[in-house]
């Protein structure tokens, strides 16, 4: 299922398919992609003073650099970017939007620093701007010509082409009012912020639409099948994590192995009964055949056979027990065999006495 998984969203992916609307309204332009070849001449360099990854709140107090301070937001309202500008004590501008839900963190970060970049290279050329970023990837990604992140690339440029625009680390959460301010802007507009729609959307969030959809059409085929109901009663729902289950749980679960019961049922066999004398089920191994003491566990009261079953399932001692069970009886059929010969028995017989055994 995940192999199957895999191959599908690589082939979506790359292929730029369509979904069918019933999975997704997106799109494959809606998606974000890399960014690839070189956008800037590779001679083309930031201006060593232009990034600085020290904290860069003693700017703060100047008055002849206009602060500006970004930040993005993810909470379970949603996604925000935002960014304010203080000139002279005074806060002279602001920006905030919401994002599509489906953006992760990192690209609010960008956007709200794609957005401060744009302001400052409108400002009158006098002017330097220190944008305070508290976000130390999103720094690295947007002074990196060769960024693979497409809003990363148009933030270089616009930095590359106006030097007085530097860009400075600053630590979160540490009482910067410039830094608590963006802060509080890019949460509130995770709630109430302008849909800002121009951020693309990550890759995995196709991947999650489809591991949603084929999730759902195989739980849909699980629910209505015929075959393995005594494993859809245990287990009802599907998951693409692995079961952790080994063969014999599956034998004892699925009922399907060397029990009596399930042997006579598909005619390989004459007889249900285990050599005890009950019915040889894979409940009556579990619980009370009289040759299999040591693995025991208490018997269900009628009825609740499927609580106990899921019960056993979904607790380690017991599937250990079931386990030894399992192992036992696949280790010692004869041992359970019917005191009367079966049909296969009889021919084994009758063969081994002309000296014919299919069996050799
Ligand atoms: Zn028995």
């Amino acid at each position: 299922m995940q192999l199957h998984f895999e191959a599908r969203f690589t082939s979506i992916y790359r292929l730029r398919i369509h979904l069918r609307p019933i999975i997704t309204d997106t799109q494959p332009h809606d998606l974000e992609v890399k960014a690839i070849g070189w956008s800037t001449h590779p001679s083309e360099h930031l201006k060593p003073n232009q990034i600085s990854f020290e904290d860069g709140e003693t700017y703060i107090a100047r008055k002849d650099i206009i602060n500006i301070f970004t930040d993005g937001s993810k909470t379970e309202h949603g996604v925000g970017a935002a960014f304010c500008v203080l000139t002279n004590d005074i806060w002279a501008y602001q920006w905030s939007a919401k994002l599509n839900d489906n953006n992760t963190v990192f690209q609010a970060e960008l956007t709200a620093l794609h957005k401060a970049v744009i302001y400052a290279s409108h400002l009158p050329n006098h002017n330097t701007s220190k944008i305070h970023v508290d976000n130390r990837a999103s720094i690295m990604a947007s002074s990196n010509s060769k960024s693979t992140n497409e809003t990363a690339r148009k933030i270089f440029k616009i930095l590359l082409s106006n030097p007085r625009i530097k860009v400075s680390w600053v630590k979160a959460h540490a009482g910067n009012i410039g830094n608590e301010r963006a802060d509080q802007l890019a949460k509130d507009a995770t709630q109430h912020g302008q849909p800002y729609s121009h951020t693309k959307l990550p890759k995995p969030r196709i991947k999650g639409l489809l591991r949603k959809s084929m999730l759902e059409e195989w739980q849909t085929s699980w629910k209505n099948g015929d075959t393995g109901r005594k494993i859809y009663n245990i287990m009802p729902s599907v998951s693409i994590r692995p079961t952790n289950w080994i063969r014999e749980d599956v034998i004892f679960f699925s009922q399907h192995g060397p029990f009596p019961a399930y042997l006579k049922r598909f005619h390989l066999s004459d007889s249900d009964y285990c050599s005890c004398g009950g019915i040889g089920t894979a409940l009556h191994y579990a619980t009370e055949c009289i040759y299999i003491v040591s693995w025991h566990m208490r018997k269900p009261a009628p009825n609740f056979e499927q609580e106990w079953l899921k019960r056993v399932a979904n607790n380690l001692v017991s599937r250990q027990k079931i386990r030894g069970v399992i192992k036992f009886i696949s280790e010692n059929r004869d041992l359970f065999r019917p005191p009367w010969p079966s049909t296969s028995q009889r021919a084994e017989l009758s063969s081994s006495i002309t000296g014919h055994s299919p069996f050799k």
